[in-house]
């Protein structure tokens, strides 16, 4: 079980013989909308969720960072001054290396870690680890809020995304774009991040899922999915393809209008990589301008297609997915796709209150009938970005 406020403030104590200066936390996130789209410049609507870690941050009097999990209990610790080597070295290894490595890409963006004080950070998370919904981007940014904070930067939340998407890229070493701390430090309650990834402007739109009295269930299939796999990997390559053969610097620069011609220049694995990101691209901006209009009941035909989109176009999805995403369509929810970069992982369902444990009974069955393992089945609620918290 994850701790309470009072009880990682005890273990703070315990550990350090001292009060933190501070508890932060920093949610999860689910993507509603907009996928594999962030490295092609393009759209993504991700929210904030009600799982969150926590981050109890105390100053030391010396100058040496010590980051502690409840995971497994482990501490690791580094001089501020020796971090950017460390990092050279290739020292920073494990989960250490996400809350680690915020402090280092702090410095990288112009904090002084030759005189910034010592700090003891103990994290505790109840975001699950792996389900796709990124555990390590709640890290990232209940850290970076923290040390933003007790080390007096000044940045400001778009730049501590910035901060934390270059400790996982550098630091952890996964080429992830800025969606997950975007949600992260910049989600709102019952409300999306409207996110373009190439001018990095963001704005946040209001979900409205409370009054419509709907919830948002995620259907973790369990199956494991990797960045590193060649899949992930040859969407990449193919999307950089099709974009160069167009004559666009990225698919960003396509539209729905141009895949007539993108039929004819690409092969048909490049053409219906493309399609899938410029008609995804598409589906985000009428997702927003849908949300803005008429509200949550109306989107469930974007979602459906963005997972045939997925499914048929970018080939990512998988058998798991697909009967969690048409099962909850039979009964009852409003819209369900796929989410995250896919081969596994999670798919998402807009549910009717009234519906959802139908709809999470009725999926337990499906994967049994099909001799898939069993998922694991939740309600997510559209919450507040990272914070400031008290310390009981
Ligand atoms: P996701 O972000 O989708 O959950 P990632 O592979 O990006 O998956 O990040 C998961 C990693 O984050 C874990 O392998 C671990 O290194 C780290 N992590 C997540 N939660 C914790 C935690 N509570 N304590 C320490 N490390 C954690
Ligand atoms: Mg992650």
């Amino acid at each position: 079980m994850s701790d309470t406020a009072q009880q990682l403030s005890e273990r703070f104590i315990s550990l350090t013989g001292r009060e933190p200066d501070g508890l932060w936390s920093a949610p999860g996130r689910v993507n509603l909308i907009g996928e594999h789209t962030d490295y092609n410049e393009g759209f993504v609507l991700p929210f904030a969720i009600d799982r969150r870690t926590r981050a109890a941050v105390g100053l030391r009097t010396d100058r040496v960072i010590r980051v502690t999990s409840t995971f497994d209990d482990t501490s690791v610790e580094f001089q501020l001054t020796e971090l950017d080597a460390a990092h050279t070295a290739g020292h920073i290894v494990g989960w250490s290396a996400y809350p680690l490595g915020v402090a280092w890409a702090l410095g990288q963006h112009g904090a002084d870690l030759t005189t910034v004080p010592g700090v003891d950070i103990i994290i505790d998370s109840t975001v699950p680890v792996g389900a796709g919904l990124s555990s390590s981007a709640a890290i990232e940014s209940s850290v970076a809020l923290a040390l933003n904070a007790l080390w007096s930067l000044g940045f400001s939340r778009e730049k501590l995304a910035q901060v934390g998407q270059l400790a996982e890229n550098e630091v952890v070493g996964a080429p992830t774009g800025i969606m997950d701390q975007s949600a992260s430090l910049l989600g709102e309650s019952d409300s999306a991040v409207f996110l373009d990834c190439r001018s990095l402007d963001v704005a946040v739109v209001p979900l409205g899922l409370a009054q419509a009295e709907l919830s948002i269930l995620v259907m973790d299939t369990r199956v494991s999915h990797s960045h590193a796999t060649g899949g992930y990997a040859e969407r990449r390559a193919a999307c950089e393809a099709g974009a160069a053969a167009m004559g666009a610097t990225s698919l960003r620069d396509v539209n729905v209008s141009d895949l007539d011609r993108a039929r004819e220049l690409l092969d048909d694995v490049t053409f219906r990589r493309v399609r899938h990101v410029v008609t995804e691209n598409q589906r985000v901006l009428d997702t927003v301008r849908v949300l803005n209009e008429e509200g949550p009941l109306a989107i469930g035909a974007l979602l459906d297609a963005s997972h045939l989109s997925m499914r048929d176009d970018f080939e990512i999805s998988i058998p798991e997915l697909d009967l969690a995403v048409e099962t909850a369509q039979a009964h009852g929810a409003i819209g369900a796709r796929m989410t995250g970069g896919g081969f596994g992982g999670a798919a998402i369902a807009l549910v009717p209150y009234e519906s959802v444990a139908e709809i999470e009974n009725a999926v337990k069955e499906a994967f049994a009938a099909r001799g898939f393992a069993e998922p694991v089945t939740f309600t997510v609620t559209p919450s507040t970005g990272a914070e400031r918290n008290n310390t009981e």
